[in-house]
């Protein structure tokens, strides 16, 4: 065994397999996987093993994209070939036709991926799978390269292959223990002896959390059991003459593919049931959970109503097994937050579709910094520290429980809410409040006309519309208030603070105390890392000099680990994350000046306290932090008060604002506004795929100023011209946004995709940006969108369709 490699993966299920091959197909071959039985002999060896390409965003899909390609020309490799079911087809049911709206919308957004999903009626259903009935069936999303593959032959063939490229594989070698050096390099313990390395990779499945342990550390990871039955064999299947395709049921709960001559049936049952929460058996491998069909009584029904024929087969066997599931239902694939050097690939509850690609992007996020795709949709960072495997659990029982049924636009569902509150949440929900949730916070939405209010949910404009609109108008009027908690807020000081965001920044950074301003961080690649607000505060009776850093709530591990992994050896440079310490209220609208005069001293004046200013001050007696910033395009101050004084600002606030005809307003109304100002969205439209050029940013780029993380990367590119551009459209239609995803046509072709959507209610235009290509870019281009299969005019037209001139914020 070697004691010293380059990285080590730990487990060989799909997931370790599928890291250590393309660990060595993106150029490392000096790299070992160790696991602790026999490969597979986790959950991979007994999975039902379907390789669907359906995803629910355009990384999804490619990832498994790259899983079927992969799997395909493996398989027809003589030196190993391996059982691959490729392109049965598979068809996902529907009985509402808010399901059927939503597979075009993913249809829409899967041909962006060169991926072709056909939505078909139930007659169309059953015409393509004899066996099925079409008793309340409205019809379904046919994905053409669905099939299953042989799991234990896939994972052996990838360590075969990863092997020839140099790779090692030791089996029946536990990991025993980890411990990180001074110079962030590891000791990887085993019961056969130690391996230093660079990098440690967790790759466990269910025993992620053992191992997670060793490096002190607990992943948002928690196992349900999961069941699936054999059938004996199936006469019409036999006479259909060819392979049926599988099938993924929203309205019962089950999947069902071809197994032999027979079927394979799993279930997704509401009496389902967490497996592990109080530790694993260390024995527990190349095993099964007891069966328990009883359990799957309520969706073995509606099984045996949607196919007849399986009333009369006999049962060959029943499979029960753990599988993993994470927070959000997507895996942990990336850089585990707070360490250095150190990966995970886990919580995949469909590894065996989906492993092949995300070992593809883990590699190349180890090897080359970044992947292909923006992988935010999967990584471990996107949950703050509230992420606990007590909330996974709650979560992990309602993802089981709703399996096949995709969120709809603005859906949160009920388990774990109020896992992050601030001493406003009840008393904005007194006031009518209805919350969405943002890296488990609680966020207002908007206010609800009454308690009952429920907008359906729907791919089109909802019921919330006029009351939106009613907010946005309030805030253009008069003056808004709102809580947007969870910001993130990092506190940066130290003498070489100011030189150290100089280089993390691609623009000008504040230098002058009492300013702020917006800017970009990229990666090394000169693609868009990250964006904040930074504010200069001088010394004073709070603290010495320091900078804020202020960043979207769900970017708190991402930024934090990214800004400390760059601090410079011997640089005084400190951060402290207030994130949990602080809230903010943000005020808006021409009346906010007048608000803030009555409640705060001082000289609030368009002169005295311009755009991009930043002052301590009071409301009423609470300490604030005042920014002038806007996000909605009315003048506008963010004002960050420490948690306990919190209500006591919101109290004074209010009582201000009376005279004005203050008004709360939410999350949607923001949404809506930032639309009409051309501002963007870090994970939406501000994408590690493309670099500020594309994204429309070039004013925040300062290539003559000194060197800065991308800088490199954009002069050597400056020749070669942008590949995609941002732009705004106006879509020709009132009945629902464009959404994320959405493809983009001219000519048969896809030019673009849409990164967000929404209704302007200022200037009473339907709203989207997208990537175009950019010869496509100018105002005044035509285009039509896939609207969920409808297909509508889009127009590019001025980024900023509300006062571009900036008057209103700057008032
Ligand atoms: C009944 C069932 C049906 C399923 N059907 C499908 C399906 O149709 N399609 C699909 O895509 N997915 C399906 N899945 C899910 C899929 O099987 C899993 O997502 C996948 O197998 C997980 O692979 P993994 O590599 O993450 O974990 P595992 O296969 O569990 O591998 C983890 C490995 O880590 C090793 N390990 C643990 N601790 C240590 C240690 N200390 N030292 C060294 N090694 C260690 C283990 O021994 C194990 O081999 C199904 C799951 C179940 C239970």
């Amino acid at each position: 065994m070697k004691t010293r490699t380059k990285a080590v993966v730990i487990g060989g299920g799909i997931a370790g397999c599928s890291a250590l091959y393309h660990l060595t197909q993106e150029g490392w071959s000096d790299v070992v996987l160790v696991e602790r039985d026999e490969l597979t002999s986790g959950t991979t060896w007994h999975s039902a093993a379907q390789v669907t390409n359906f995803g629910m965003n355009q990384t999804m899909v490619g990832l498994k994209s790259h899983s079927i390609g992969l799997y395909k020309k493996l398989s027809e490799d003589p030196a190993y070939p391996i059982n691959y079911h490729h392109g049965d087809g598979g068809i996902r049911l529907a009985n509402t036709p808010a399901q059927m709206q939503g597979y075009r919308h993913f249809t829409s957004m899967a041909r962006g991926m060169g991926v072709e999903f056909e939505v078909i009626d139930a007659a169309e259903c059953a015409r393509r799978h004899p066996l099925i009935s079409t008793t309340n069936l409205l019809g379904g999303l046919w994905d053409p390269l669905d099939g299953d593959i042989d799991p234990a032959q896939l994972c052996q063939a990838l360590a075969y292959h990863a092997r020839q490229a140099g790779a090692e594989v030791y089996r029946n070698t536990p990991v025993t223990g980890l411990t990180q050096h001074r110079d962030d390099t590891w000791t990887v313990e085993t019961s056969k002896g130690k391996i230093d390395c660079d990098i440690v990779i967790n790759a466990c499945g269910y025993r992620v959390n053992e191992v997670a342990a060793m490096m002190g550390v607990q992943h948002p990871v928690a196992s349900m059991e999961h069941q699936y039955f054999l059938t004996e064999d199936i006469a019409a299947i036999a006479e259909a003459g060819h392979r049926m395709p599988l099938l993924r049921c929203p309205i019962s709960d089950y999947y069902c593919r071809q197994e032999k001559g027979g079927l394979l049936v799993g279930f997704y049952e509401q009496d389902c049931k967490t497996w592990g929460m109080d530790g694993i058996d260390p024995n527990f491998v190349n095993a099964l959970c007891p069966d328990d069909l009883e359990r799957v009584m309520d969706v073995l029904e509606g099984a045996f109503e949607r196919m007849p024929a399986l009333q009369e087969t006999g049962i060959r066997s029943i499979v029960n097994g753990p599988i993993t599931y994470t927070i959000d239902g997507a895996p942990l694939v990336g850089p585990i937050p707070g360490k250095r050097n150190a990966y995970c690939i886990i919580g995949l509850r469909a590894g065996l579709g989906e492993g092949g690609g995300h070992g593809w992007l883990l590699a190349q996020q180890i090897v080359h910094g970044e992947a292909e795709y923006d992988t935010w949709c999967i990584d471990p960072r996107r949950f703050g520290p509230h992420a606990n495997v007590e909330l996974t659990a709650l979560k992990a029982i309602e993802d089981y429980q709703n399996e096949f049924r995709f969120h709809f636009p603005h859906e949160h569902r009920p388990a774990g809410r109020n896992a992050r509150t601030t001493s406003l949440t009840p008393v904005m929900a007194a006031e009518g409040a209805e919350f969405t949730v943002i890296n488990g916070w609680e966020r207002v939405d908007y206010i609800k006309p009454s308690v009952d209010f429920q907008p359906s949910l729907s791919f089109d404009f909802d019921e919330t519309f006029d009351l939106v609109g009613a907010e946005v108008k309030n805030v253009q009027e008069n003056v808004g208030l709102t809580e947007v908690n969870g910001f993130n807020r990092l506190e940066i000081t130290g003498a070489n603070a100011a030189d150290f965001l100089d280089r993390m920044f691609c623009g000008r950074i504040p230098r002058k105390a009492g300013r702020a301003g917006l800017g970009y961080l990229l990666n090394h690649h000169g693609r868009i890392k990250g964006e904040a607000t930074l504010a200069n505060l001088p010394a004073s009776d709070r603290g010495p000099a320091r900078i804020w850093y202020g960043s979207a709530a769900a970017s708190e591990l991402h930024d934090t680990d990214w800004l400390q992994a760059h601090i410079g050896v011997g640089e005084d440079v400190q951060i402290k994350s207030l994130s949990n310490d602080q809230t903010s209220l943000v005020l808006a609208g021409p009346k906010a000046r007048a608000v803030l005069s009555a409640c705060a001293r001082g000289d609030w004046s368009a002169q005295g306290f311009p755009w991009l200013s930043v002052r301590e001050s009071h409301i009423g007696y609470a300490p604030v932090t005042v920014l002038g910033v806007s996000f909605s395009g009315e003048l506008a101050y963010e004002i960050h008060v420490p948690n306990a004084s919190l209500y006591a600002a919101y109290l004074a606030l209010r009582e201000a604002g009376k005279a004005h005809g203050l008004k709360l307003f939410g999350a949607r109304a923001v949404d809506s506004m930032r639309m009409e100002k051309g501002f963007l969205h870090w994970k939406a439209d501000l994408l590690t795929e493309f670099d500020p050029f594309e994204t429309g940013l070039e004013r925040f780029v300062k290539m003559d100023k000194g060197d800065f993380i991308g800088k490199a990367a954009l002069q050597a590119r400056s020749a070669t011209g942008i590949r995609k551009r941002l732009v705004t459209l106006e879509i020709n239609c009132t009945r629902s946004p464009a959404h994320p995803g959405a493809s983009l046509m001219q000519g048969g072709e896809v030019i673009g995709t849409v990164t967000s959507g929404d209704w302007g209610h200022r200037v009473g235009k339907n709203l989207a940006y997208a990537f175009v290509d950019p010869a496509l870019a100018a105002p005044g281009q035509q285009m039509v969108l896939d609207a969920c299969g409808v297909p509508t005019a889009a127009e590019v037209i001025a980024t900023c369709v509300y006062d571009p001139g900036f008057s209103r914020m700057r008032a």
